[in-house]
């Protein structure tokens, strides 16, 4: 694997490797590092459907609400560069800050049509423009004939659809499953900061989903939706931050599943003090 730290190199790399085969296809995948399963999921993938596979790891701070949250998000490299050297990735590109956002960089906003102002963007104003700018950089450095993302952070799936339609980009958009520990809680860098015990007990939260699955069907949205709250807020140290049931292209909230061909529910609940988010699709 090559370890590409500048966007000037990784760039001529890529533009080397499109001269010596034309027809070469680039799979892409951001992160920001402390990889799990999840990641390597999409990593996997990556490498089955291109001749090459870019990963990066960048910890994008226009994404980031909290200054404590950027600062203390786990950054274990040395790992990460083990796990991708050994799912055969073929570049991490790995930028300092300055790279990405060079000092005449000026800040985009995209016109998202709403969809970064609801749910996940109402908890955490102006995360998904932080997520669309750095996007559109990478997007434009790297040209990806596929770019891989994940059902887990479900909101961004569809802002990144979106966002490749306003710019033009002719690159596809990947979407995979969730990776799951053993007990249920959906794999996220933030998981290492639980406790062993949390980690276990936060299973609840996909229970929940499940349980509301099958709820939706015999009480409908409305009641349905009020028994997952109740459960989720009875669990001790949980506390809720939104459960809504979706349109997935939209991400209007439906009120009866027949309204929409495509319907999800997503959550955050705050747990030990981490946000941990989660969905299910009700309907596809
Ligand atoms: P992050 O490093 O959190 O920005 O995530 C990078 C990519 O990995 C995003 O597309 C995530 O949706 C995806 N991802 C994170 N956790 C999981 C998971 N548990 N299963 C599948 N994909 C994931």
């Amino acid at each position: 694997m090559q370890l590409i730290k500048t966007a000037d190199f990784l760039t001529k790399h890529l533009s080397f490797l499109r001269t010596e085969d034309k027809n070469v296809t680039v799979g892409f995948i951001p992160t920001m590092g402390a990889l799990h399963a999840g990641h390597l999921s999409l990593v996997e993938e990556s490498v089955k459907q291109n001749d090459v596979t870019v990963c990066s790891i960048f910890v994008n701070p226009t994404q980031f609400g909290e200054e404590q949250d950027l600062v203390t998000y786990p950054k274990p490299i040395a790992d990460d560069i083990r796990l991708l050297t050994e799912a055969n990735c073929t570049v991490l590109f790995l930028p300092p800050v300055e790279e990405v956002y060079p000092k005449a960089y000026k800040h985009k906003t995209y016109a998202l049509d709403g969809l970064d102002l609801k749910i996940e963007g109402a908890s955490r104003p102006g995360h998904f423009q932080g997520v669309c700018n750095v996007l559109d950089r990478l997007f434009t450095l790297i040209e990806p004939t596929n770019a891989y993302f994940g059902q887990k952070d479900f909101q961004q799936t569809v802002v990144v659809k979106k966002l490749v339609e306003l710019i033009n980009s002719p690159t596809k958009i990947c979407v995979l499953p969730i990776a799951r520990e053993p007990h249920g809680l959906a794999m996220s860098s933030r998981n290492t900061r639980l406790s062993d015990q949390g980690r276990k007990n936060a299973a609840f939260i996909y229970r929940a989903l499940q349980q509301l699955k099958e709820d939706v069907v015999t009480l409908g949205v409305t009641k349905a939706l009020d028994k997952a709250k109740q459960f989720i807020n009875a669990q001790k140290g949980a506390s809720l931050d939104y459960l809504v049931i979706v349109d997935t292209d939209t991400l209007e909230e439906v009120d009866n599943l027949g309204d929409s061909n495509s319907v999800a529910a997503l959550t955050v609940v705050e747990y030990e003090g981490v946000r941990l988010l989660d969905n299910i699709y009700l309907k596809a």
